[in-house]
């Protein structure tokens, strides 16, 4: 099919496509774990114009562990260690899909990762009131020792940083051109480097932005067809992990804001992909879908998934 007369499809892969809830994490087994989303991408590239973003919580968890478990070295602001993870991650991703595309015989497709940044408002509400628990979990009298602040958290006490909302994101003519070639483009890993601007530049802040929010973004900037966000669950379900609970294959914006508002969708996990959804579905009227993992192909052709719109 011409380039130009396929649809774009952006995927937004949650952290578990890498590691999986109670895994270790070592590198063959995210390795294997990509394999699924990844090579449901590759066939689908055939028919689409690509777009993938991801998430990055463990993988930043590890390296502020690292960095607090050593004194030689200087510590890293947060938005140097969301850049490592976007070298990371993309690398990962990237080789996964090259030797995909190679067993599907499909020769020569280009892909690029991307740093990418994304702006957020100096006056976002946020920066006075951090709330997103990153990193390891400490004792109370180690919390009290640190030089950030912390909240206690059900596993313990944790590290918290400020969590604002994506404005722009800054790369999008740049993605928008290579998607235009048909370039499969990796990019937005971990929600983006946070930046606000100063002048004519942009500054680093340490902060992390909500993947699926960014990749909303990301989506309604660069005029994606399709918005798939793709976790470890397989749709949305209301009364979530009780003896009620029920599927939903369909979700109006309205339905989801009733819903939302009835407190079905907790603001660390399944809040944040809901609002993306619907945002998406409502700004560029087309289709937005939250699956799990291995359902990519079967969610885009309407036949998993909870669909939007
Ligand atoms: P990701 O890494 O993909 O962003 P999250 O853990 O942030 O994943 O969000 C997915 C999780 O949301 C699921 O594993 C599930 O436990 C949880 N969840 C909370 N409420 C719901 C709901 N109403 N329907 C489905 N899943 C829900
Ligand atoms: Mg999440």
């Amino acid at each position: 099919m011409a380039p130009d007369k396929k649809e774009v499809l952006l995927v937004a892969l949650g952290g578990n496509a890498l590691i999986q809830k109670g895994q270790e994490g070592t590198v063959e087994q995210q390795f294997e774990n990509l394999a699924v989303p990844v090579g449901q991408i590759a066939r689908l590239s055939r028919r689409y114009r690509i777009i993938i973003t991801h998430g990055n919580g463990p993988q930043v968890g590890n390296l502020l562990l690292q960095q607090e478990s050593c004194e030689l070295v200087p510590r890293l602001p947060l938005e140097i260690l969301v850049a490592q993870t976007q070298g990371q991650i993309g690398y990962m991703i990237e080789s996964s899909l090259d030797s995909q595309l190679m067993e599907l015989g499909i020769l020569a497709k280009p892909l690029v990762s991307l740093i990418s940044y994304v702006v957020v408002d100096e006056n976002d509400p946020s920066f006075a009131n951090p709330t997103k628990p990153i990193g390891p979990v400490y004792s109370e009298e180690e919390a009290a020792r640190l030089p950030y602040p912390t909240l206690k958290t059900p596993k313990g006490f944790r590290r918290v940083v400020v969590s604002p909302r994506p404005v722009t994101i800054v790369e999008k003519r740049e993605i928008r051109k290579l998607i235009e070639k048909d370039f499969i483009v990796i990019c937005c890993g971990g929600g983006g480097i946070p930046v606000i601007r100063e002048g004519r530049s942009f500054c680093g802040v340490d902060a992390v932005i909500d993947k699926d929010l960014a990749s909303a973004r990301l989506a309604e900037e660069v005029g994606v067809d399709i918005f798939l966000i793709a976790t470890d669950v397989k749709g949305v379900a209301l009364h979530y992990g009780t003896p009620q609970e029920v599927f939903l294959e369909k979700l109006s914006a309205a339905e989801a804001r009733r819903h939302l508002e009835a407190g079905h969708f907790p603001a660390g996990s399944m809040g944040p992909k809901i609002e993306a959804a619907v945002q998406f579905a409502e700004a560029r009227h087309r289709r937005s879908i939250i699956c799990s993992i291995a359902e990519i192909a079967a969610a885009v052709d309407g036949r998993a998934g909870t669909q939007f719109g």
